[in-house]
């Protein structure tokens, strides 16, 4: 499965020049650029001012190149473009669909499930997915920053019940590698935790950043490791992908992928299948398809429950059971995500 080398080089996967920061800093920032980027003519797709200045669009040209070209239908780009539907008030869709503000025993420490906590490592994404259900999360009152992040590890140490940490966000790979560090010897510190969970996008949309320095961080600790990745689309998967997670799979690390089920984007289940095999091809297990949140500003990607119920059964009936991810959907209460 590793293809391209043995040795990981500096920047990583790519092999580009450009480190992954600096592919971070120079990612596409503005609507026309990247319909121009895609082949499309600015101003061909009408987008929300209103909606970019409260969450501005952020995608990273490595991510941008697995879009095609001349497609306005493209899966990838109908996630990250800022459509104008976007300010569509629609009745049920609102700015904390998941009442997060509620569930904190300390700043960025959401502690909602038995055995697990999540923290709120940081504000910062490589991408910014148009459907995120945490893009008006008010980060600023609510993030485990350097100051808040004392508090964080020692109410885990001080409750013996909690056996994982999810490190969440934001993505927590956007962090320095110096702040990685703290916060991992801080959880390697702590007997009754098991695991290490890291929620993140980031081997998907800048797949450079699963480089030599990160692999030596995750591998430092005695914990074991689990990555989330997120991706939607067999299309998200390209050849560096595939090179960013057989490091972390070679390195021990158990990777799975969860979805959001997205109109337009996965909502077949042609789709969905050829997102499971590319994903099994990679050794991923496809955790949760997540149906929509509903979060103000992303009702144009919603899909019907009984849609979404069909889909999986038609899944179900054609591919091997382990390619059907389980379908949930997240609640207020819930003691986890509800399985649907
Ligand atoms: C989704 C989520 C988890 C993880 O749930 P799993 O079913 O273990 O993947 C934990 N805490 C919070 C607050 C979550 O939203
Ligand atoms: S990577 Fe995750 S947290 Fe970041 S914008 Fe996308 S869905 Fe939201």
């Amino acid at each position: 499965m590793f293809k391209k080398r043995d040795i990981i080089p500096r920047t990583g996967p790519t092999m580009q020049s450009l480190s992954w920061q600096e592919q971070l800093a120079q990612a596409i920032r503005q609507p026309n650029d990247l319909l121009e980027y895609v082949g499309l003519m600015a101003g061909s797709i009408g987008y929300s001012h209103k909606a970019i200045a409260q969450f501005p669009i952020r995608v990273p040209h490595v991510f941008a190149n697995r879009i095609k070209q001349n497609d306005p239908n493209d899966p990838i780009l109908r996630q990250v473009f800022p459509y104008i539907d976007e300010d569509h008030e629609v009745s049920g869709y609102i700015k904390d669909p998941l009442a997060e503000s509620g569930v904190q025993p300390v700043k960025g420490l959401l502690q909602k499930y038995e055995s697990r906590v999540l923290s709120i490592t940081t504000a910062a994404c490589a991408i910014h997915c148009r459907y995120c259900f945490r893009r008006h999360f008010p980060y600023q009152e609510s993030t485990a920053s350097s100051q808040h992040w004392k508090t964080a590890i020692e109410y885990i140490r001080a409750d013996k019940s909690i056996h994982e940490v999810i490190l969440s966000g934001g993505d927590p790979l956007t962090l320095s590698d110096r702040r990685l560090t703290e916060i991992c010897s801080a959880l390697a510190s702590i007997k009754h935790i098991k695991r290490i969970r890291f929620h993140t996008r980031l081997p998907i949309v800048l797949p450079d950043r699963i480089n030599s320095t990160l692999l030596k961080i995750l591998t430092d600790t005695d914990k074991s490791i689990v990555f989330v990745i997120h991706s939607n689309h067999a299309n998200e998967l390209d050849d560096d992908v595939s090179t960013s997670i057989s490091l972390l799979q070679r390195f021990g690390i158990l990777v799975l992928n969860q979805s959001v089920l997205l109109k337009g984007v996965n909502d077949t289940v042609t789709s969905l299948i050829n997102l499971s095999e590319r994903l099994v091809e990679n050794n991923v297990v496809p955790y949760y398809l997540h149906l929509l949140d509903p979060v103000a500003g992303a009702a144009h990607y919603e899909t019907s429950t009984e849609h979404a119920i069909a889909l999986i059964n038609e899944m179900q009936a054609s591919v091997s059971g382990y390619l059907v991810p389980k379908l949930v959907r997240e609640e207020i209460d819930g003691t986890s995500k509800t399985l649907i």
